[in-house]
């Protein structure tokens, strides 16, 4: 019983090449659950790439790359005393830390090693970084070796290309200069303007799940059950709202399946408005994210760990044992059972 990613992978590798040659110098981002790809498979496809650096979140993540991806690993989470940089520190040849404050980067200034660091200039983000005059500051220190100035700006919109505009304007020449969520024609046209500097684009979402076309996610039937209205399933017994069946799939809470917050609109007057328009959410039902033909059922009940109880009305369509339906999940918090690239 499995969840499934199925990637139309000449469709994937099409769009992965097109964003590749769109973005100059771009660093590829893998972290957290790897966009639902996985971060191995990730790494590997970012050395097909043949980009010379890619990033990823955090200190550990940094082991789920190294020994299919030669380049460069930026770590994007900043540089703490209290992290545990193990894993990094095994590659610390090819680890470019990220710093965000003057302590930091003096902690670091006195290892032996010259640690290679990016300097995070906070933005309006007010995530972390370092103002002007900090960074000044910084870019004087001898004890570590210089790699850029980083800028993670808030998501795409007029606001970001300007404070990128304003803080480009105060940047030294030759400063290689690490942004985050500008389009591709934003960062081409602040190049333009910016010839005595060198951009690169960190990007995760546009690259790996840019085409959803190419992605599909598959979920088997396990069971079907016709059910009466009336008739009592599942670990609460209730009763179904109406005729039709009962659909056990797979996908369920530890797949990160249906983790929103189920509908609470269980009140009598609710009940009677949704009733009088036919809603099956009149039964306290919620939208699960599988999709069935063109049907996008409710839940029957509240996912389990591994599978979903769906509630189909009768009508044609009816998927039976061992067909496989869709979902519309977000894959950053999706675990896959299996990912098929073909
Ligand atoms: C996660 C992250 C990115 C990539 O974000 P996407 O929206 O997936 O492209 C870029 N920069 C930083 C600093 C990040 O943490």
């Amino acid at each position: 019983m499995s969840l499934i990613l199925k990637v139309d992978g000449d469709r994937w590798r099409t769009h992965l090449r097109r964003v590749a040659d769109e973005r100059p110098g771009m660093v590829p981002v893998a972290k957290g659950n790897g966009y639902g790809l996985g971060n191995h498979r990730l790494a590997r496809r970012a050395a097909w790439l043949g980009v010379d650096t890619m990033a990823v979140g955090t200190y550990e993540e940094v082991a789920d790359v190294a020994d299919r991806f030669a380049g460069d690993i930026v770590v994007l989470t900043p540089w703490r005393p209290f992290l545990d940089t193990g894993a990094a520190d095994l590659h610390a040849h090819r680890v470019i830390h990220t710093v965000g404050r003057l302590e930091d980067l003096r902690a670091l200034a006195d290892r032996r090693d010259r640690p290679r660091v990016v300097l995070e200039r906070l933005t309006s983000m007010l995530r972390h970084g370092m103002g002007g005059d900090e960074l000044a500051a910084a870019a004087a220190f001898t004890g570590v070796r210089h790699e850029g100035v980083a800028l993670h700006l808030p998501l795409p919109g007029p606001g970001s290309v300007l404070e990128a505009e304003r803080l480009l304007a105060g940047t030294a020449p030759g400063t290689v200069v690490w942004l985050s969520h500008l389009t591709a024609a934003e960062v081409t046209g602040l190049a333009a303007a910016h010839p005595e500097l060198r951009l690169r684009s960190r990007i995760g979402t546009e690259l790996w799940l840019g085409d959803r076309g190419a992605l599909e996610v598959h979920a088997d039937v396990l069971d079907a059950h016709a059910v009466g209205r009336g008739d009592r399933f599942g670990y609460r017994r209730r009763r179904a709202p109406r005729a039709g069946t009962v659909l056990v799939v797979s996908g369920g809470t530890a797949h990160g399946i249906g983790l929103e917050a189920p509908n609470g609109r269980t009140g009598a007057r609710a009940r009677t408005t949704a009733l009088a328009r036919g809603g099956l959410d009149a039964a306290g039902l919620a939208r699960s994210p599988f999709v069935v033909g063109d049907r996008q059922p409710f839940f029957a009940e509240p996912p389990h760990m591994q599978v979903s109880m769906l509630f189909l009305p009768a009508g044609p369509g009816v998927p039976a044992v061992g067909d496989r339906v869709g979902a519309r999940v977000r894959h950053t918090t999706t675990s896959f059972d299996r990912v098929e690239i073909d």
